[in-house]
């Protein structure tokens, strides 16, 4: 009998449409021949080193690997079609692509923006496939951006703020959050000198850099904040994945104007995407604390367990205990994060949560102490009005 894969494996398999580990090994080999997304001549791990993927000591290097080849595979494809039936232009949301796999969708996340904008690791200049002002607000040229609109009827503005253009469907507001990486343009490892001066070439080098005035406007003149691309994220989606020193201020832009923290996003949330991005960069922080005055919350109990144990082993304790209070366990489960045994045994000092040992309640004090202060005073309040 076949030995049990390892569900990182049985995700590989579905994603490069292969029955056996041997199959999608020589896929894998082709991929690296035809687009050599990795570095050296060949792939650079073996066929044991798949079937053992769990003990290999390669594992980590498989994983990224994997993931550029079934990007390069896929973008080749994408743009190869992009070109036989180039997108149409529609005027409202797309059906959503479902993929097949947390594998498939966090690839195609970076992928969406890629295949067909300026700045492109795949398709440096973009496939043109887009309007002149979807241009002017990628680039960031305000000017040219208001001179635009300024001669649109209001019914044809309505009608440019609701287009949906290029393969994502982008609607409007996607053009200044994306375009961003415009004004880092030097950050781009993957472009040549001459690629850099080919995109500067669209325009002129003499960009304004003012995305993020743009996507202000855009939001008053009443674009949608919640139109979804091709996969189904949002704008505020995109705003969690390309980050920028002006991140804070496009994640409260979008908020202020309505956009949904809990907008339904294929796996996962909005709020634990963020959590998992900024895990490592202090600085962004604040926007956790922007998305739960917005009542960012998980999308289901597994992943605020999953949001719950991110914060206690990478955040400050601080926020370990500020998402508790979204993140809260099964009624009647032990207060601990990792802890899933039943209990009613309640916390001596507040009688607020459960704990289903003394070992389990001294293992997660750190975490409960503010609250369980916190519910102390609440209640000798109560008990002294
Ligand atoms: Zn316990
Ligand atoms: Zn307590």
């Amino acid at each position: 009998m076949a030995t049990a894969l390892d569900p990182v494996i049985v995700d590989w398999l579905k994603l490069f449409n292969s029955s056996s580990c041997e199959e999608l090994y020589s896929k894998l080999e082709q991929i690296h021949s035809e687009h050599k997304p990795v570095e050296g001549e060949h792939v650079r791990f073996s066929l044991q080193d798949i079937k053992h993927l769990s003990t290999s000591d390669k594992r980590g290097t498989i994983l990224l690997d994997v993931t550029f080849y079934w990007s390069a595979n896929k973008a080749a494809e994408l743009i190869k079609d992009l070109r036989k039936n180039p997108p149409k232009k529609s005027f409202e949301n797309p059906v959503v692509h479902r993929c097949s796999s947390v594998a498939e969708y966090a690839t195609m996340n970076s992928l969406i923006p890629d295949v067909d904008l300026p700045g492109s690791k795949y398709n440096f200049v973009g496939q043109g496939y887009y309007s002149d002002i979807f241009f002017h607000m990628f680039f960031g040229n305000y000017s040219d951006f208001i001179e635009h609109i300024k001669k649109l009827s209001e019914q044809d503005l309505k009608k440019t703020l609701n287009t949906r253009e290029g393969y994502p469907q982008f609607s409007p507001l996607f053009a200044p959050i994306i375009g961003r990486r415009m004004i880092h343009i030097e950050r781009m490892s993957w472009l040549t000198e001459q690629n850099k001066r080919d995109i500067r070439m669209m325009y002129n080098g003499s960009n304004e850099n003012k995305q993020v005035k743009i996507l202000e406007k855009l939001l008053k003149l009443g674009a949608d904040p919640n139109a979804h691309d091709i996969i189904g994220n949002t704008p505020l989606f995109y705003a969690a994945y390309i980050r920028y020193d002006d991140a804070e201020k496009i994640v409260s832009t979008l908020l202020r104007y309505g956009a949904n923290p809990n907008h339904s996003i294929q796996y996962g949330s909005i709020l634990r995407l963020f959590c998992n991005f900024l895990a490592t960069l202090p600085e962004y922080w604040n926007i956790i604390d922007l998305l739960l005055s917005y009542n960012a919350k998980p999308k289901d109990y597994e992943e605020a367990i999953r949001i719950r144990y991110e914060m206690e082993t990478k955040f400050p304790l601080e926020y370990a205990v500020k998402l508790r209070e979204v993140c809260t366990k099964k009624k009647n489960e032990c207060e601990r994060t990792l802890c899933e045994v039943s209990t009613v045994k309640k916390c001596g000092a507040c009688n607020f949560v459960v704990y289903c040992t003394p070992a389990c309640q001294k293992l997660d004090w750190k975490f409960h102490k503010p609250t369980c202060k916190k519910k102390r005073e609440e209640k000798s309040l109560e008990n002294s009005a």
